[in-house]
């Protein structure tokens, strides 16, 4: 048994290793940890008072798989709910469907009885997001943003690809060796309106099975959608490399991207004995994990594979 995370994960994790315990099931114990984690308002890349998009809207994306079933569920740019998680684990559990987007992901959240949050963020963060956007706008132009029809533009200037991301993953295996993994994010900070990375889409930024293990990942969530990282790292397992050759692959998959708009990019995995490892492409990165017997959790570096960054 055992509770890997990214280490914005640190105030869910001690709950989420709980639940194991306890004798609980892998998708309780994700979906407990990371409620903390959307709950947190210093987390600004995560669930409630996180960075908004570039009209100052909070859009949530979240994902959640199931390792015995490959069940899935996920939500994107979903607006107004604190827990994501919930409303991608509601989306595995009650619908024929594995992604909700946009006005459906909302509908379908009221329906579940989750509870609206009708300002997802603090006043402070909207300064923060107005401050990105000055000196090019005046208080007039920041007011009026939602009517532009050059919104394409502005994103480009008020995006900043080294600083305004983040996500947090949780993988857990319990008792009876079920592996489930949870992604939630807001994104990337000051995004187009819609925009989705890696963490609601399925064998991008999160994938499981039972079989061989797990991923999922943190980062310029694009490229892994280009590469399909979480699903390529489980299917090198599969095809029988170890768990760190594993993660070694899917990070070179993704150095090797060509084209532009390529950043950091890190990824928590385990294997199907519960071995853990966290990789990234950049140095100073660490990812989190505790097993029941343990008091609390220990932090580990990330091993590195460069990526050079390119931009614009
Ligand atoms: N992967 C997330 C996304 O692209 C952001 C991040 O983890 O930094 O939305």
């Amino acid at each position: 048994m055992i509770v890997v995370a990214s280490s914005n994960g640190r105030i869910g994790i001690e709950a989420a290793t709980q639940i194991l315990r306890q004798g609980g099931t892998a998708v309780d114990a994700v979906e407990v940890g990371i409620r903390l984690v959307e709950a947190n308002p210093e987390d600004h890349t995560v669930g409630y008072n996180g960075y908004p998009n570039i009209l100052g809207e909070v859009e949530l994306d979240a994902s959640v798989m199931n390792g015995r079933t490959l069940e899935s569920g996920a939500v994107g740019a979903l607006k107004g709910y604190t827990h994501a998680i919930t409303v991608a684990r509601q989306v595995m559990e009650k619908l024929p469907h594995v992604l909700l987007v946009g006005d459906g992901a909302n509908r379908f959240a009221a329906e579940m009885g989750n509870p609206v949050q009708p300002e997802m963020l603090l006043p402070e963060t909207r300064t923060v997001w107005a401050n990105r956007l000055r000196p090019d706008m005046n208080d007039a132009d920041i007011e009026a943003i939602a009517e532009r029809t050059d919104l394409a533009r502005w994103v480009e200037l008020a995006t900043d690809p080294e600083r305004a991301k983040g996500t947090v993953n949780f993988i857990a295996q319990d008792k009876d060796g079920n592996i489930c993994t949870g992604v939630s994010t807001s994104g990337w900070a000051w995004k187009y309106p819609g925009r989705l990375g890696d963490s609601p889409i399925i064998g991008a930024g999160n994938y499981a099975d039972n079989r061989y293990g797990a991923a999922a990942c943190t980062g310029m969530g694009e490229m892994a959608i280009r590469a399909s990282t979480a699903h390529s790292l489980v299917f090198y397992m599969k095809m029988g490399l170890s768990l760190a050759e594993a993660c070694e692959r899917a990070m070179i998959d993704l150095r090797d991207l060509g084209g532009r708009f390529i950043s950091v990019m890190n990824l928590v995995a385990i294997d199907k004995a519960g071995n853990h490892a966290g990789f990234s492409s950049v140095n100073g990165r660490s990812y989190i994990y505790q097993t029941p017997n343990m008091p609390e959790c220990e932090e580990l570096p990330r091993t590195v594979i460069p990526i050079p960054p390119r931009w614009g």
